[in-house]
């Protein structure tokens, strides 16, 4: 029998992430605030890797509370960004595509429930490339052993069909007609709804540095309220260097990131979907995702940018970095040479050494989990990675040595994009 792309998404998840998740056992909270009870799971962050293990742990059938100190998808949260890629090329980690996989799958599902399936647009994702690039080629070999739907346009076929785009040195690319983009701070807050909904406790608030070692019993917020719980996820994206600083002040590296928003041409629809897909320059280390809903034409480099605080880090775009990309703009997308910036963002990325994520419990306290190093490519496996927390939490199990705490040097080495 001929596997279908569903199939494999199916085994996927099951092979990636082990048996699906256990059933309900016992009746979930009523949907509300915090109520002083204690929990069996709190979680710390609702950025996307929080988000979603809450709302897997409360499918799961357990009491959740999650804590944010500013908000679900909040502006200085690496998921508070207007847009993030979603593609299923990963080079030969094909656990990567393999988590892609599963959690687009996810997201449409979570979208559709929510009643707001445009989260997810499948605008396509065209990933240039040059000569025999092997990160390129090897992701060529992983989507068609994956199945995952891709097509391999050399040069002239870009020109034919791109005609907008000035393909500069790249000799050809890989497209995936059915990956895009989602609407990142909005599909935050989408998890975080349905999570509540479902019953898990959600409070605004700040939460102190745990102290102690063993168990972790009780979690203290900067304005004294306690949450006791059985177990702690903390998934603080680039805060974690602050609240684990002996762990983690020199294993995740927060860096400054930079995103340009330019206005097309009154009138002028090359620059948005259908004409135009999510692109990738990889070479050049610059992506970027068409204008949507009159937003402006995304452009944003990759390369890591200095150390950044993401509480008073500046979010203001530096006129270097501006200087620079639209040089870039000017020489791919000729049309937009004088197009006028309408917007921008400061992001940080909390890279690992490498790029691997880390899902790994605190050496020295046993029921604390640490959650983090989305590294710049994290928010499209938020669902697969509150997948594989929730199981962890509920059927045990030690964690993937890649995810590991002890595989996070302190040196930066990138090797995953
Ligand atoms: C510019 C930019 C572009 C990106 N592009 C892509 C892309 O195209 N595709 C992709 O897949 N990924 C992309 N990423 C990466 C992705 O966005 C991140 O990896 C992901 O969002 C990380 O999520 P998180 O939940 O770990 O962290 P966060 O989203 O930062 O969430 C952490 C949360 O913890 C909360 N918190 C912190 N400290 C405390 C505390 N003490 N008490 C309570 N709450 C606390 C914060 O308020 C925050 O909401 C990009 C990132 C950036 C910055």
């Amino acid at each position: 029998m001929k596997t279908t792309r569903r199939d494999f998404v199916k085994s996927a998840g099951a092979g990636a992430l082990g048996a699906t998740l256990v059933s309900p056992t016992r009746p979930t909270q009523a949907p509300g605030v915090l109520d002083g009870n204690t929990y069996d799971v709190a979680v710390v962050g609702a950025g996307v890797f929080g988000a979603w293990s809450a709302y897997r742990l409360q499918q799961g059938g357990r009491r959740v509370a999650l804590l944010d100190a500013y908000g679900p998808g909040n502006a200085r949260a690496s998921s508070g960004g207007q847009t993030r890629v979603i593609r299923m090329g990963y080079g030969d980690q094909e656990i990567y595509s393999r988590w892609s996989m599963l959690s687009l799958e996810r997201w449409k599902s979570l979208f559709q429930s929510f009643g707001r399936s445009t989260l997810f647009q499948p605008v396509g994702v065209l990933w240039m490339a040059r000569g025999e690039d092997p990160l390129t080629t090897k992701t060529l070999a992983t989507l068609e052993r994956l199945r995952v739907p891709h097509e391999r346009l050399e040069r002239a076929e870009l020109d034919r069909r791109w005609p907008q785009i000035d393909f500069g040195p790249n000799t050809w690319a890989i497209h995936e007609p059915e990956s895009g983009f989602l609407m990142a701070f909005h599909s935050v807050q989408a998890v975080v709804q349905m999570a509540k909904a479902g019953g898990v406790a959600y409070l605004q608030e700040s939460v102190s540095p745990p102290e102690g070692e063993g168990r972790l019993d009780t979690i203290v917020t900067r304005s004294g309220k306690k949450i006791k719980a059985g177990s702690f996820v903390f998934a603080a994206g680039p805060w974690l260097p602050k609240l684990f600083p002996d762990l983690l002040g020199e294993r995740i590296f927060p860096t400054r990131q930079e995103v340009f928003y330019f206005g097309p041409p009154a009138g002028d629809e090359r620059f948005e979907p259908p004409a135009m897909p999510v692109w990738v320059d990889f070479a050049d280390e610059i992506y970027g995702i068409p204008d949507f809903k009159g937003r402006g034409f995304k452009v944003a480099p990759d390369r890591h940018g200095p150390a950044f605080d993401p509480d008073a880090g500046s979010r203001v775009v530096s006129p270097e970095t501006l200087a620079a990309v639209r040089a870039f703009v000017a020489r791919r997308f000729p049309a937009l040479k004088e197009a006028p910036l309408v917007g921008s963002e400061v992001c940080q990325y909390e890279n690992t050494s490498n790029g691997d994520f880390l899902i790994d419990r605190d050496p020295e306290r046993e029921n604390v989990w640490l959650v983090g190093g989305g590294s710049g490519h994290g928010f499209k496996h938020g669902p697969a990675v509150g997948e594989y927390v929730a199981e962890r939490i509920l059927q045990g199990g030690a964690p993937d040595a890649r995810f590991s705490l002890a595989t996070k040097q302190k040196i930066q080495k990138r090797s995953v994009y």
